[in-house]
């Protein structure tokens, strides 16, 4: 245990020393490719395909062969014989003789015997018969084509009116992704368009790390359930949701594990079945020097109290430990003891908790998204301790942050700056950072600032 009078840890130690107590990640699973919104991929995804997986046109139009429309001009546009149709999802089984197209859709396959689409846009309005067009030479030039009208029959031929070289607006095969190569690497958090990728490369299922599951306990004789009576000497408990919620958009299984009181027993009462079936217990409260703060002492029975206090404000008390090995599988559940201050709380969550969790859970990243900012106000913290300020960016009329000429974010104070001031960070859209040699920071000076649920 850390004695409280040698020089208390910097954030960036304690930070080193909590990722590199995660010695392996969890176990792996496969699951479908649907249900993988915000999972940890644990093996690169490899496709088995080749995407586009045959040559297809990138346009509506026709496919041609390249030297039949040579010379065309709006001028001087180039006649083919319609001799068919492929649509997406047909048969590209037709062959072009010379000087003809085929009418072809977005997406469908590109007749062996075509080596170019003309993109309807680049025709001529091709329903007038060849009668039309010879009987009035000097009549007004006939109207490019924008489109194709829906439900609008093959017509019998088609004037080009730009001549086509060949490969224009065909997208071959393996093009965008070749079968075999590797595309996104283990430790990625899959999103919308690498979900969209791995269906796209027919993929049903993905290997991803099995989500923590961690169990969220608050402790303090004073706790009520917020929808229960508070009465006089009570308050509503505001860490456990707040950490329950917290835990879930870090993409974590989250276990309610209620209110203990201030008592070892009490505390044990509640972690000890919950060992068996967490990866992490989450305990907020009675971790700061008081005589009834004992989750440090329940932290030493279940196993070792590694890191107490940290060079910040808030969020000082932070204490971190493991369990002794499980006979189960013989891992160690992480044990995260924050100050009960809710502020403290979420801070330190953020700060400690989070990252620890999303690396346990086999992701690479997981660095906070700072950003540079000019303070409009002054920010104060204690010297000796990095300050993590509650702030509001400034923001334009539709919600965007504003930006000064150097690209850097204004923001101001949030509220009262107090440990138990939650309406701020309820207000907050970052935290500044205040560094540890200074005591204040001053109107128009810059600071970084770490943004907040993003
Ligand atoms: P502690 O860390 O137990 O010394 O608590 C510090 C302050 O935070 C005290 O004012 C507690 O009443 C308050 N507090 C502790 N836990 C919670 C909680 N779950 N919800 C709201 N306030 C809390
Ligand atoms: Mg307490």
């Amino acid at each position: 245990m850390t004695d409280p009078v040698r020089p208390l840890l910097t954030g960036e130690d304690a930070r080193g020393r909590l990722l590199s107590a995660v010695d392996a990640p969890l176990p792996v699973e496969e699951i479908p490719v649907g249900d993988a919104l915000g999972r940890i991929l644990s093996e690169p995804i490899v496709s088995t395909l080749d995407l586009p997986p045959w040559d297809n046109s990138a346009m509506d139009g026709y496919a041609v062969h390249a030297e039949d429309t040579a010379g065309a001009s709006p001028e001087h546009p180039v006649r083919l014989q319609v001799v068919g149709e492929v649509r997406a999802g047909g048969s590209a089984d037709v062959t072009i003789p010379a000087g003809c197209a085929v009418r072809i859709a977005t997406g469908a396959p590109v007749p062996s015997s075509a080596d170019a689409i003309v993109p309807v846009e680049s025709t001529l309005e091709a329903r007038q018969t060849a009668a039309d067009a010879t009987a009035e030479p000097d009549g007004p030039p006939a109207t490019r084509a924008e489109s194709f009208r829906p439900g609008e029959t093959l017509a019998e031929s088609c004037l080009v009116a730009v001549a086509a070289a060949p490969n224009d607006h065909i997208r071959h095969r393996g093009e965008d992704v070749r079968a075999g190569a590797s595309l996104l690497g283990a430790g990625m958090a899959l999103g919308p368009a690498q979900i969209a990728l791995a269906a796209g490369v027919g993929l049903a299922g993905v290997p991803v790390y099995r989500r923590p599951i961690v169990g969220v306990l608050s402790t303090g004789d004073e706790l009520r359930h917020s929808d229960g009576v508070v009465g006089r000497r009570g308050i509503p408990d505001a860490n456990r949701p707040g950490v329950l919620a917290a835990c879930r958009a870090a993409g974590v299984e989250a276990v309610d594990l209620g209110i203990a009181g201030d008592s070892l027993d009490s505390i044990m009462a509640a972690l000890r079945p919950a060992v068996d079936r967490v990866d992490a217990l989450i305990v907020s409260g009675g971790v700061s020097v008081g005589p009834y703060d004992v989750v440090r002492n329940a932290f030493g029975v279940l196993g070792s109290v590694d890191l107490w206090r940290i060079a910040i404000q808030p969020g000082k008390p932070f204490a971190f430990g493991r369990s002794a090995p499980r006979d189960r599988d013989g891992r160690r559940v992480l044990l995260f003891g924050l100050p009960g201050n809710p502020v403290s709380t979420l801070v330190t969550f953020e700060l400690f908790v989070r990252p620890v969790l999303q690396r346990l859970g086999g992701r690479r990243s997981v660095a906070p998204l700072t950003d540079r900012a000019v303070t409009a106000e002054t920010l104060r913290s204690s010297r000796g301790r990095r300050g993590f300020v509650r702030v509001k960016v400034e923001q334009s009329e539709d919600g965007s942050p504003r930006r000064d000429e150097r690209g850097r974010l204004r923001v101001s104070l949030a509220g009262g700056q107090g440990s138990h001031v939650l309406s701020s960070m309820a207000l907050a859209d970052g935290l500044a950072i205040v560094p540890e040699e200074s005591r204040r920071v001053d109107p128009g000076a810059e600071v970084e600032v770490m943004w907040l649920g993003r």
